[in-house]
């Protein structure tokens, strides 16, 4: 670290605790006003980058939840029948919040998940963008078809379905909150939001811009607490609709029961085992580049991470062998630097899971051919597995840190078989100079998302989600729509077609 570094390091710190100071006491936003749990309950929240108290969150429960969808539904009566584009100005006026708060937003957001700076940066950014995207839809989120039939005119048109809860994850708390929120507000739903426990703080300063911005009280309510008590409160509740949900896969199958009995709708997004498919025709400088990103990037803490790498053996150890020596440069440390690529991973229990896993490739066979080391705290280095085998548990399973697996294919059928041979399907990276192979590699693909020569560049009308079990339901552009509205269809008959005389 350079001295300049160090310096800036300070004093992004020293400016994210003033920034909490004002939120050590979270509460839950229930019907516009800030409220503690009935029982008085409370949790710490603890920042990765030394494990010290920053906060404490009121714990909520059924009782808080039960005020927050009833606020939701009260609230939905008046907010489904505000103009479209007024709904457009007010979501637009929470993006003009989000981005006059974006330096508070990053540090406060390295704060609590120890991301870097260095890509928290852009959250700020990236969630206002989500809100004007879909501000500028509120207009056209109706909008349905014409489906003549003889005699009839058929034509259809899409109604917010009601109070939705919005569930979320700890990796990238603010930015993925709003990619939920922001389009069930166009939509003209109301919501009862429940953040990660582990992550906290950004979703108060959401809640807190919604309502400076104007939104009306009970439009967007947040609740804290943990998932088996709030969460599992809010997939329960009768007055929400649907649940928009983020997190692992095994919790949506929780959701998905405790939501059975109510017949919600959901939408997942959950884990990923993403392959990054490398030909050895491809453009291997490239697609180095975009593996080592894909993976050692936000702390690996992301959903679509390219975490299996298959590489075609003819370039498999060059290939791996460099991307071993870029693995070691990759800098773990202070997640206030600017210099730093890895921060601290977001909880000690989640290192030890991730270092299970370093564990289990030694046992399994595998080559630790750089990082699986945990120097101090939370803080784990840029790994990468070689030799490895698809059937081992570090190609199958989700690890959700910065730590790749290799595995070498021989031809387009094995890599077709190996990049499908896991349980999950969301994302999928391939490298080829060979137009046709892409095509017909990215058809035989199961997963929701491809990328060909790319790295995970994202254009907000595309549907974003995944297959098997990556998720259920695409958002994205209109496809957020048709989540979070109903398309219904009226019929009206132009004339006089036969109807049969009952008891005439
Ligand atoms: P998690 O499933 O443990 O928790 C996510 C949220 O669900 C939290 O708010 C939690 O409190 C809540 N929850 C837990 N149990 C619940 C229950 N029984 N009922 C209702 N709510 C409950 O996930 P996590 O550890 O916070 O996040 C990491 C996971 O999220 C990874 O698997 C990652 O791949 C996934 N993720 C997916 C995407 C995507 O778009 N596909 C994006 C980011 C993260």
């Amino acid at each position: 670290m350079s001295s300049q570094t160090i310096s800036q390091a300070q004093a992004n710190r020293e400016r994210a605790l003033r920034y909490a100071e004002r939120l050590r006491e979270l509460r839950h936003l229930i019907g516009g006003r800030w409220e503690g749990s009935a029982s008085g309950e409370t949790f710490e929240v603890i920042t990765p980058i030394d494990d010290t108290v920053i906060a404490r969150a009121a714990a909520g429960g059924p009782e808080e939840v039960d005020r927050a969808a009833r606020a939701a539904e009260t609230a939905f009566e008046t907010w489904r029948g505000v103009p479209a584009k007024a709904r457009k100005r007010l979501l637009h006026r929470i993006a003009d919040l989000i981005e006059a708060h974006a330096e508070e937003i990053a540090l406060l957001e390295v704060l609590d998940t120890g991301q870097t700076v260095r890509f928290m940066k852009s959250a700020a950014a990236r969630a206002a963008e989500n809100f004007r995207f879909f501000a500028d839809r509120c207009e056209s989120a109706a909008d349905g078809r014409s489906l003549p039939a003889d005699g009839f005119l058929n034509y259809t048109l899409r109604q917010a379905i009601g109070p939705v809860g919005v569930i979320t994850p700890w990796n990238t708390p603010f930015m993925l909150s709003t990619w939920k929120i922001a389009p069930a507000l166009a939509a003209g739903c109301t919501v009862v939001h429940k953040p990660a426990e582990w992550s906290p703080l950004t979703a108060t300063r959401l809640a807190e811009l919604c309502l400076e911005a104007g939104l009306p009280e009970g439009v967007l309510n947040t609740v804290h607490g943990f998932g088996e008590t709030a969460g599992r409160a809010v997939t329960e509740h009768e007055a929400v609709r649907a649940i928009a949900f983020v997190g692992e896969s095994a919790t949506g199958s929780h959701i998905m029961a405790q939501g059975a009995p109510t017949l919600k709708r959901v939408h997942f997004e959950l884990g990923g085992k993403n392959p990054v498919v490398v030909f050895a025709d491809a453009d291997l400088e490239r697609a180095l580049d975009a593996a080592v990103f894909m993976i050692y990037s936000l702390n690996g803490e992301r959903c679509t991470s390219s975490s299996r790498l298959l590489v075609e053996r003819s370039v498999y150890d060059a290939f791996t062998a460099e991307l071993a020596e870029r693995a070691k440069r990759v800098r773990t440390g202070d997640p206030f630097d600017p210099a730093t690529d890895i921060g601290p991973l977001i909880h000690p229990k989640h290192v030890e899971k991730v270092m299970s896993y370093v564990a289990a490739a030694r046992e399994e066979g595998a080559t630790v051919a750089a990082g699986g080391e945990n120097p101090a705290g939370n803080f784990v280095t840029a790994t990468l597995f070689t030799g490895a085998r698809n059937d081992m548990r570090i190609s199958q399973e989700e690890i959700f840190g910065p730590v790749l697996t290799a595995i070498p294919f021989d031809d387009e059928a094995e890599a077709l078989r190996l990049a499908n041979g896991v349980r999950y399907g969301l994302a999928a990276y391939l490298w080829t100079r060979d137009v046709a192979r892409a095509h017909r590699f990215a058809h035989g693909l199961e997963a929701g998302m491809v990328w060909v020569n790319s790295q995970n560049v994202r254009h907000l009308s595309t549907p974003f989600g995944g297959t098997k079990r990556s998720g259920i339901g695409r958002d994205g552009g209109d496809y957020s729509f048709d989540f979070y509205m109903e398309t219904k269809n009226v019929a009206v008959a132009l004339g006089e077609h036969p109807i049969p005389k009952l008891g005439a």
